[in-house]
């Protein structure tokens, strides 16, 4: 980093995200990132710009720029503690660049990076989940008393017109747009915010996905045809299992299509980066090693284009609960000398050494 970053040298309480970033919640209420329940305003009560300003979110940055650490932030501070890359971490290394600008100059400008999840619609019931995330979880939700609202669909906003020219006054200095669920292609929001970027000619924004890639196509759009267009896409693709163990899990999935989809976006879109994403449970940890190893085998993801994602709720799922854990330690070592003898990047080893670690750890 060319920049002076004296200001946060040995300062491990520093993270980006509030000079940066712009979550807001399917309850429309705007927060530091996706893990942190840090909440600076309602965007329904609040403009963009008033939160952005805000008494909230500068108090947060000022306790950062001093090097205290809030509680809330503990996801990316116990992860960094037991040896894993943690969110700060990444959008320190990813917009480091920028750090000059932000704070040594003291400019605190629009946000860069925006991550709007416009409701929780979704396609699947996959049993992980829960009715805040997956409109299609309210009905089994009702009927054990779970379900957060009244209605299926929670929506983030409720005059979206307003909104979107919110978002147009702001999106030229929109450098990373992450989109995730609910399911985002299946949201007509998410076209809406491609229109968008395509109209004010900003397609060298990074376009990143979190989809369970059930299909390609919505209501007559192509999502193919948008990604031609865009300069940079990441899709990571929820994909927990190969076969019938994915659909069990990702309940109303079809494997078939899942790989079909794989195979068109290699096909259409090769500059599309494709990762899968899993997330390990008790209920796929066993098999997470031939999902992996068929699809790097069928030329459908490469080698090192796997992002681990570890379940901690609900806790009935978590890994520590998983039966014959002698066997599930077995197949990751096999898989783990597969990694070396394939030439798969350290950092790949590490992510499914991190699983073992995990799982011996519960033995
Ligand atoms: S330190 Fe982690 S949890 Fe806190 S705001 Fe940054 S990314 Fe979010």
């Amino acid at each position: 980093m060319s920049t002076n970053t004296s200001k946060i040298e040995g300062n491990d309480a520093f993270c980006l995200m509030p000079w940066l970033h712009l979550h807001v919640s399917t309850r429309g209420l705007c927060q530091a990132c996706c893990i942190a329940p840090i909440t600076f305003g309602d965007i329904n009560k609040q403009t963009i710009g008033e939160i952005w300003n805000g008494v909230k979110i500068n108090e947060f940055r000022s306790n950062l720029l001093s090097g205290k650490k809030d509680k809330r932030c503990r996801g990316c501070y116990d992860l960094e503690d037991s040896g894993v890359k943690s969110i700060r971490q990444e959008t320190l290394e990813k917009y480091g660049y920028k750090i000059n600008d932000i704070i040594q100059d003291d400019i605190v400008s629009k946000p860069v990076y925006l991550d709007i999840r416009f409701s929780n619609v979704c396609n699947f019931r996959c049993v992980t989940c829960w009715h805040g995330a997956s409109s299609k979880w309210f009905e089994e939700a009702k009927a054990t008393g779970t379900n957060v609202a009244k209605t299926a669909i929670i929506k983030a906003i409720n005059k979206e017109d307003e909104f979107f020219q919110q978002l147009e006054s702001i999106v030229s200095g929109v450098e990373e747009f992450y989109f995730a669920g609910g399911e985002p292609l299946v949201m007509d929001q998410h076209y809406r915010v491609l229109e968008l970027l395509l109209k004010k000619e900003k397609k060298g924004v990074h376009l990143r996905y979190n989809t369970n890639l059930s299909l390609l196509d919505f209501k007559g759009k192509s999502v193919i045809e948008y990604w031609k267009q865009f300069h940079k896409v990441t899709v990571s693709a929820s994909i927990d299992a190969a076969g019938e163990l994915g659909e069990k899990i990702r309940r109303d999935s079809d494997w078939s299509t899942i790989k079909q989809n794989l195979k068109v976006i290699k096909s259409e879109c090769p500059h599309v980066q494709l990762e899968i994403a899993p997330t390990i449970s008790a209920l796929n940890v066993a098999a997470i090693t031939s999902l992996h190893k068929q699809l790097v085998e069928e030329g459908l993801i490469d080698i090192d284009s796997i992002y681990i994602n570890m379940l901690s709720r609900p806790d009935q799922f978590h890994i520590k609960n998983v039966e014959n854990k002698t066997h599930v330690i077995d197949q990751l070592r096999q898989h783990l000398g597969w990694l070396k003898t394939s030439e798969a990047s350290t950092e790949t080893i590490k992510k499914i050494n991190e699983i073992l670690v995990c799982i011996q750890s519960y033995q």
